[in-house]
């Protein structure tokens, strides 16, 4: 997990006053199987904290205002798990943004599985906001790529990939379009239920409350503003919602930047 101090306020994080800086979090999640271990999303990495305008953009840096503490990248949190960065065998990333992909580098040797569509929007980044959400520096050192067409496979009325190169199968991509052209759930089939990281699919829990949804304003627009398609953004998010509806007790969904869905983790 990674800190952000995003500009906006409460109009971002729902409480407090309008001129602070509202916690977001990046979500990672790190999966022991019988192929290695098995990071979901990277957020920053080593190299975006050392040199973060060049890594990141000057406007990102100011905007989002993440904490610049090696300890909190996952290369340095996987160490102290006592592991080695060559133990992660495989990346899964829910897409490249820059706040997903940076620690991409921290893992050269890992196996990188995306879908095809992200892929190919982040290789060529035209547009001037591709530009800022893609940061090629990020990949320079040309990691192995896996990449995926969804082929018609279902999971809870959801298509999916059900079988990604080298991994086990309870390891699924699960994808949930519209924030970017090839955005991913990845679900986790554990012991008892199933986990499913939305990644950027949503930002706030109360989007996926099944009765009443909610989201502050700034982050609702943060979320519009950003999407490459927002009537499948909004419309996987309804999705979401009605699988919290039918299926509460055998999957549990979190997001990549929500701090209390994080901190619901740690108790
Ligand atoms: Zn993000």
């Amino acid at each position: 997990m990674q800190r952000f101090g995003v500009i906006g306020g409460r109009l971002v994080s729902g409480h407090g006053s309008l001129f602070q800086r509202a916690p977001l979090v990046s979500h990672c999640l790190l999966v022991e199987t019988i192929s290695g271990l098995v990071l979901v999303d990277t957020g920053l990495g080593l190299q975006d904290i050392e040199h973060p305008r060049r890594r990141l953009g000057s406007g990102f840096v100011f905007l989002a205002q993440p904490h610049l503490d090696p300890d909190e990248t996952a290369v340095r949190q996987i160490e102290r798990l006592g592991f080695s960065r060559n133990d992660v065998r495989h990346i899964i990333v829910t897409h490249l943004d820059l706040d997903h992909a940076g620690g991409l580098s921290d893992f050269p040797a890992a196996r990188v599985h995306l879908l095809e569509e992200e892929y190919a929007a982040a290789m060529t980044p035209t547009s001037f906001t591709a530009r800022y959400r893609y940061r090629t520096c990020q990949w320079q050192h040309e990691p192995s790529w896996v990449r995926y067409q969804v082929q018609g496979e279902r999971w809870f009325g959801f298509e999916c990939v059900r079988q990604m190169e080298g991994l086990p199968p309870e390891i699924l991509l699960v994808p949930l379009k519209g924030h970017t052209h090839g955005h991913t759930g990845v679900a986790v089939n554990t012991k008892n239920s199933w986990l499913l990281h939305a990644g950027d699919a949503y930002y706030y829990r109360g989007e996926i409350a099944p009765n009443k949804p909610c989201c502050p304003l700034g982050l609702a627009l943060v979320q519009r503003l950003g999407a490459v398609d927002n009537w499948m953004r909004r419309g996987n998010q309804e999705r979401l919602r009605q699988l919290v509806r039918e299926h509460n007790q055998q999957v549990r969904i979190f997001s990549a930047h929500d701090p209390l869905e994080f901190e619901d983790f740690l108790r």
